[in-house]
């Protein structure tokens, strides 16, 4: 509705680098109302989406074989958007009995003199993990002291499923301000993901490096897009409620069905709409040919199934497959339901 009167009205024309002032002002009113942060405007950038604004901040903070620390699972953009800056993507696993965070010894035995940034990303694609403020404090502390930036991704935020609750990196760690990054945007929270709008907060030194890069780059996002998300951080936030008990269900749902399948494990997801089960127990069995890789059995279960999931080699964890439930429940029970008989049928 914003976005066709602003389409209307003519909005169509270039617009300011960092975005219009009313989305820059309602995002400060939004970090302030939802994650207790205080962010002047010129502290903030709109972008085409959270993926530019995590590749703009690497972009101006990067430097060629500096280190990024990547906890495993991870959203597949980001060793990738690292090594594009000719940054080296140090990848640390975490372990699924720890529901794959990130532990402070793990980050303290990563970090070496090139250590420049951490990525945090929680709610985590893919794991579903949501860090609590403690989990979060006790990483900050360890990036203070080593100076390390913090690139916190939150574009999951308002999808945790009770008890778990969303905290951001900016509120867990005030003391970390200086070299943190938030990046967020309402490509989730709202059902946006087409119109690529995105914003990342921090210092205003940071944000000023980012609005040149981006000036040369892209310009801005797109004038009436902006207008919807506008809308979006103004409007009622009532949708978003229902969205998330909607996802609440599916999660449920798949956990159910998961858990009526053998040999399979997986780890509670509080966030996000996916689930990570770990299907090595099903590897090294035969489905017409040789399945060794979740690679490969994710190529069998398309093949045979007709169901899409995506395995965990893309996420840096071999052996699990990722199933996303943005999908209504019929058809993820469907999946759920040909998922069971394409392992019940591997010998
Ligand atoms: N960060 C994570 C963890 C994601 O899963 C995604 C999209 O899937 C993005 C960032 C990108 O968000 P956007 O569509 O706003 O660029």
């Amino acid at each position: 509705m914003a976005c066709a009167e602003a389409l209307r009205a003519g909005r169509t024309k270039y617009g300011p680098v960092a975005g219009l002032p009313e989305l820059r002002k309602a995002i400060t009113v939004k970090l302030w109302r939802e994650n207790h942060s205080e962010y002047a405007p010129d502290e903030i950038v709109v972008t085409c989406g959270a993926k530019e604004a995590i590749f703009a901040a690497l972009q101006v903070l990067i430097g060629p074989g500096d280190e990024v620390i990547i906890p495993a699972p991870y959203w597949v953009s980001y060793s990738d958007e690292v090594l594009l800056c000719d940054g080296r993507p140090v990848i640390v696993a975490t372990a699924e009995a720890q529901n794959f965070k990130l532990m402070p010894e793990a980050l303290t035995q990563a970090i070496t003199k090139r250590t420049k940034l951490l990525i945090l990303n929680s709610p985590c694609n893919p794991t579903g993990a949501v860090y609590t403020k403690a989990e979060l404090s006790a990483l900050a502390e360890i990036c203070t002291r080593e100076g390390i930036w913090v690139l916190s991704d939150e574009i999951y935020e308002h999808l945790t499923y009770p008890p778990a609750e969303f905290v951001s990196f900016a509120d867990a760690a005030p003391g970390h301000r200086e070299r943190t990054v938030l990046v967020n945007g309402p490509s989730k929270a709202y059902a946006m993901t087409g119109w690529r709008i995105g914003f990342a907060a921090g210092p205003k030194q940071l944000i000023q490096a980012m609005l040149s890069w981006q000036g040369q780059v892209v310009t801005h996002p797109t004038t009436f897009a902006q207008h919807g998300a506008i809308a979006a951080y103004e409007g009622t936030q009532a949708p978003v409620a229902a969205m998330k008990k909607a996802f609440q269900e599916r999660r449920d749902a798949m956990m159910h069905a998961l858990e009526g399948i053998p040999n399979l494990g997986y780890s509670r997801p509080d966030g996000a709409f996916y689930l990570l089960p770990n299907v090595s127990a099903y590897l090294g069995k035969r489905g017409g040919r040789r399945i060794s890789t979740s690679a490969e059995l994710s190529d069998y279960l398309l093949d045979q199934a007709h169901i899409a999931v995506v395995p965990g080699e893309a996420f840096g964890t071999p052996g699990y497959l990722r199933f996303s439930y943005a999908l209504g429940l019929p058809d993820l029970r469907e999946g759920m339901q040909r998922f069971a008989e394409a392992l019940r049928a591997l010998q």
